[in-house]
């Protein structure tokens, strides 16, 4: 049977189609807005994919807005770092950056236009009785003995507010709407709040700032975006939010569109477990590459286009769920498997001498970068009498199955010749430290002009000419299903996250690896340079993954 390609639209793409086809909109306009508080991970990867890619699907366009309006938890520093992971992930925002603090003062017209409409009053209830006097999901709410103050009243209070005459929390300006409302966020919620703090881009201008629910729409609003893109925990907001683009009168409201978050299994994704990591020095920052910052992942050697993929594979849908972290893992051997040098290096190296190859002689031999990928070309690879393998290529008394190196048995030294071990020396302990073998010049490339077979294959370094680097294997630090704490409440860590291999052998061609450069190490897996700590004299790669995995693609 001949298999059909199926294409088929998400529920986003379904909306946007018929929103273009009936004419409510002529372009479509998405935005990605973070709140510049903390680093983006995995998920916010998702949402940008996901905004980025509708604008161009549909020929429109795509905003990067800072949704910068609580000034209490909000760092510059996260500013530049979230653009540098957009910008990475390769979402183009041209020249549309936007502040929603920009927007402060239209926000505060727009809170005057609400009050003139008596749509939204000043109310002195503390926090404390706004929350009593809201009811419960069984309960209607009470109106606020302030709520029917006059427009005048209302107007003057709430400039006052802004011109600083109330302290913290004794006033508040509030969404006149239904007090009995089933949806509780529509019991005249609160709009606008007084807090005498510093904004990092407004500074002292205002001591009064909006609520999420009622600057969002706005935000959105002013900046012509059409499909207001969010997670699942704003779908009960939505009523609000169509009730400010509502009352406010904009020509061409938004629509909000809720979709699942991204989840993902076997990691640390949680913000106050990766705060509390770093905080301790547990990790060497936001970027370590143990965690799944866009930040980190980058570092570790993660590439643009295997989080597309995996954004991709995870599909746009209403209903929460959770992947696994190995369908990451799967997607960036996908993406490097033909883009990477295969190289040779040897992670735990133990010496083998050819004792019949000419003393002092040595040789280049020829090797395909990349086997399934001729486009990547040939390098020459120093060979000499001495040699560096695995360590575990080599036993001296090995199972049944065992296809290495072993006395009296052949093996092919890849892309090399064949040799056959003679003995090996040990230590006092019984360690081994070098193994003896003989080479046939005839196999020059790996095969036998006679025709005979070998059934191992192991990969080798010039013990001569090579260049030696730290290499760095990981393991989930936190596993946040097996539990984040332990009874006596420390952090429940892996012990075995990171293991620092020094003293590795690599092939020659690896000497000017740089910054973020990546490669298959034949046999051992994915390896990236690290950004921050390599050295062009003291080389340090990450392994981003190893070659196998049980993992398979969900069917279809
Ligand atoms: P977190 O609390 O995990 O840091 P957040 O929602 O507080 O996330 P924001 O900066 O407010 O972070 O989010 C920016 C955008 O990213 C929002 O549109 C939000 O819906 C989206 N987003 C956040 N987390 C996820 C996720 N796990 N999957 C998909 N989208 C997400
Ligand atoms: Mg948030």
């Amino acid at each position: 049977m001949e298999e059909k390609e199926v294409v088929s639209k998400n529920f986003i793409e379904q909306i946007i189609e018929k929103d273009l086809e009936e004419g409510k909109y002529e372009t479509i306009c998405t935005r990605f807005p973070p709140e510049p508080n903390g680093y983006l991970h995995i998920g916010h990867a998702k949402s940008i994919l996901l905004n980025y890619g509708l604008a161009q699907k549909y020929n429109g366009k795509f905003n990067l807005r800072f949704d910068d309006t609580n000034p209490t938890k909000e760092k510059v520093e996260f500013v530049e770092s979230i653009e540098e992971d957009v910008r990475w992930l390769g979402a183009d925002w041209e020249d549309r950056l936007y502040f929603a603090s920009d927007y402060f003062p239209q926000m505060y017209e727009a809170a005057v236009k609400l009050i003139k409409k008596g749509k939204a009053f000043v109310c002195d209830l503390s926090a404390e009785e706004i929350r009593q006097y809201r009811g419960t999901l069984t309960e209607p709410g009470k109106n606020s003995p302030y709520r029917d103050r006059s427009v005048e009243e209302n107007l003057d209070l709430f400039e006052r507010m802004k011109n600083g005459e109330f302290e913290d929390g004794t006033k508040v300006l509030r969404a006149k709407i239904d007090m009995a409302s089933p949806n509780i966020n529509m019991r005249d919620p609160v709009i606008y709040r007084v807090a005498h703090m510093e904004h990092h881009n407004t500074g002292n201008t205002w001591c009064i700032y909006p609520m999420y629910d009622f600057a969002h729409p706005i935000e959105d609003a002013i900046e012509g975006v059409t499909h207001s893109i969010c997670t699942l925990e704003f779908e009960d907001h939505r009523p609000l939010y169509d009730w400010v683009v509502r009352e406010l009168e904009y020509p061409h409201p938004p629509k909000q569109i809720e979709f699942a978050k991204l989840y993902l299994t076997n990691v640390v994704t949680g913000k106050r477990y990766i705060k509390k990591l770093v905080e301790e020095g547990i990790v060497d920052g936001w970027d370590d590459p143990r965690l799944v910052s866009i930040a980190a992942l980058r570092r570790r050697g993660f590439t643009p286009e295997s989080i597309k993929m995996f954004v991709d594979l995870c599909g746009v849908s209403k209903a929460n769920s959770s992947v696994d972290y190995a369908m990451l893992e799967y997607c960036i051997r996908e993406d490097l498997k033909l883009k990477r040098p295969r190289v040779m290096a040897v992670l735990d190296p133990l010496k083998l001498v050819i004792d019949n190859y000419p003393e002092g002689q040595t040789e280049e031999l020829e090797a395909p970068n990349n086997m399934e990928n001729e486009a990547l070309g040939t390098r020459m690879l120093p060979f000499g009498k001495e040699l560096y393998i695995e360590r575990e290529d080599f036993m001296v008394e090995p199972p049944k199955k065992y296809k290495r190196l072993y006395p009296g048995n052949e093996v092919r030294l890849m892309n090399a010749y064949f040799v056959t071990c003679t003995g090996y020396e040990a230590d006092d302990e019984g360690n081994v430290t070098v193994v003896h073998c003989t080479y046939d010049p005839a196999t020059k490339g790996g095969n036998a002009p006679d025709g005979r077979k070998v059934k191992g294959t192991i990969h080798w370094v010039s013990a001569q000419d090579h260049v030696k680097a730290q290499v760095r294997l990981y393991e989930n630090i936190i596993d946040e299903e097996k539990g984040v704490y332990n009874e006596d409440g420390s952090l429940n860590l892996n012990p075995n996250s990171l293991t620092v291999v020094e003293n590795c052998c690599l092939e020659r061609s690896l000497k000017d690896a740089r910054a973020y450069d990546s490669f298959q190490f034949v046999r051992n897996g994915f390896f990236c340079v690290d950004a921050r700590d390599s050295r062009e004299d003291a080389l340090v790669f990450n392994r981003i993954v190893s070659l196998k995995s049980s993992f398979k693609l969900p069917a279809k």
